[in-house]
């Protein structure tokens, strides 16, 4: 499968991401954390801090490049982040054949509150959310024990910031894959479980044969 996966800030598209990459051969591939982990790299264009922490996007040609690195010989995997611009979707189109698109739909009140009280693992990145996906200890992560910190940009401001870019650039891009790509749309302001449900049950089909993520 080489999937996209596109929705609002706050979607989930992270968490229900990484649970196909744990149970499946699917990577998920997160423009975001390897910008995160790459913060502070000396690039021609800068380093990547300079333009994450006011949430605006960094340029283009750095993300391409990335991108074209990690996804060299990967057979199956789940873009999240990835393309967020026009430019970066046609780059995107000359290294690889795409299957299908997953659209998670939330409204701007959800994104808000799931990204204000989002907390992060800082060590592999997952989240999580007071109501909406718990950690079973509070404040630690349920995979590697580590500590749960506020993401820098996660701040109202930037959020707000982070929200007109997406519908002023993301949406675009989704629009022009609405017509080349077969589409899965997930409602994603139920709780976590059910989403999850309906994004497994979508996805199975577009798994290797054997593979079963439903149950
Ligand atoms: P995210 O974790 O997806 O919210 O991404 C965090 C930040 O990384 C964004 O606010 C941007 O500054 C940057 N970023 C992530 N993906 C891209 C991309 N495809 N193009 C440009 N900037 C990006």
């Amino acid at each position: 499968m080489k999937a996209v996966i596109f929705g609002p800030l706050g979607a989930g598209k992270g968490i229900h991401c990484q649970r196909l990459q744990r149970r499946t051969e699917v990577e998920h591939v997160e423009m975001g954390k390897i910008l995160r982990d790459n913060k502070d790299t000396e690039t021609p264009y800068g380093a990547p801090r300079e333009y994450m922490e006011e949430g605006e996007f960094v340029p283009d040609e750095l993300v391409n490049d990335i991108v074209e690195r990690v996804l060299t010989e990967k057979e199956s995997f789940i873009l999240d982040g990835y393309p967020r611009t026009l430019d970066q979707a046609e780059f995107l189109s000359s290294i690889a054949d795409l299957s299908v698109m997953v659209y998670m739909h939330v409204d701007d009140e959800t994104t808000i509150d799931r990204l204000t009280n989002r907390r992060i693992c800082e060590s592999c990145d997952e989240s999580y959310h007071p109501e909406y996906k718990p950690p079973a200890t509070e404040g630690i992560c349920d995979f590697c024990d580590a500590e749960l910190v506020e993401r820098n940009d996660d701040d109202e401001e930037t959020i707000r910031r982070r929200i007109a870019i997406y519908e002023e650039r993301v949406v675009p891009v989704i629009e022009h894959y609405r017509d080349e790509l077969e589409q899965i749309t997930i409602d994603a302001e139920r709780p976590y479980e059910e989403v999850w449900k309906d994004f497994s049950t979508a996805i199975e089909p577009h798994l290797q044969e054997s593979t079963t993520l439903v149950g």
